[in-house]
């Protein structure tokens, strides 16, 4: 599974999380001349659990900035390929508050959630505002992972069946409360001992991920991931 953020032309990106639409059509042209589709990830997933998806690649977009509507929404349509969208419910239309250096950029309102849904984009959670789940409180931690949950299904009309753990942290209390939420699975970055459908590996893909950079991440994630297959 591959993570992206955000996608627009800009050169002030401390945090390394910002690609060109151009390099992301680069890097998905070049899984799709190889034979591989990027897909939600519950495409993935469903393809798995039918012993499928050796093509398949889970294509995942964090935070719901804006830009994905603009600048990566026009890409994906043109290959044909689908993606998560994992929004932050508690700042619709804000921006990313939560990074103190980098630039602001803007969120997706509820407007521009629905235009991704109707696009065929899935639509997960990111937790409400984006904080640290292992640092929250019980209440806190269950507002966080339950009610952006209940928020998303009422915005979106469908149900919400991804969770994504902001910044990847987790630990075994964040995992319980994302699995009786009712999520079926949620993303994380390096999950460790904890991997499983409720903390699914990622590898980030940056601006500098060249053709041979991104396939080495994409092989090596194949063997890394091996032990969930079959989900
Ligand atoms: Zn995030």
């Amino acid at each position: 599974m591959a993570m992206y953020h955000s996608v627009t032309d800009c050169p002030d990106d401390p945090y390394r999380i910002t690609v060109t639409p151009d390099r992301l059509e680069r890097q998905l042209r070049w899984l799709a001349v190889r034979g591989v589709r990027g897909v939600s990830m519950a495409e993935l997933l469903a393809a798995r659990a039918r012993g499928e998806g050796r093509r398949l690649a889970g294509l995942t977009f964090d935070d719901g900035y804006a830009d994905f509507v603009d600048h990566a929404l026009p890409v994906l349509r043109r290959l044909d390929f689908g993606a998560t969208l994992f929004v932050l419910p508690g700042r619709l239309g804000g921006d990313n508050a939560w990074d103190p250096l980098g630039p602001r950029k803007p969120l997706l309102t509820a407007d521009g959630i629905r235009q991704a849904a109707r696009a065929g984009i899935e639509v997960g959670s990111h937790g409400l505002t984006h904080i640290d789940l292992t640092a929250a409180d019980d209440l806190r931690l269950k507002a966080e992972v339950v009610e952006s949950r209940a928020v998303l299904e009422d915005l979106l009309e469908a149900p919400v069946e991804g969770f994504c753990y902001p910044y990847g942290t987790l630990d075994r209390r964040t995992v319980e409360a994302v699995r009786s939420a009712g999520y079926r699975y949620a993303c994380a970055i390096d999950p460790g001992p904890l991997t499983g459908p409720l903390a699914l590996p990622r590898v980030h893909v940056g601006q500098n991920d060249d053709a041979v950079r991104l396939f080495l991440k994409y092989r090596l994630h194949r063997l890394r991931r091996r032990p969930v297959e079959g989900l």
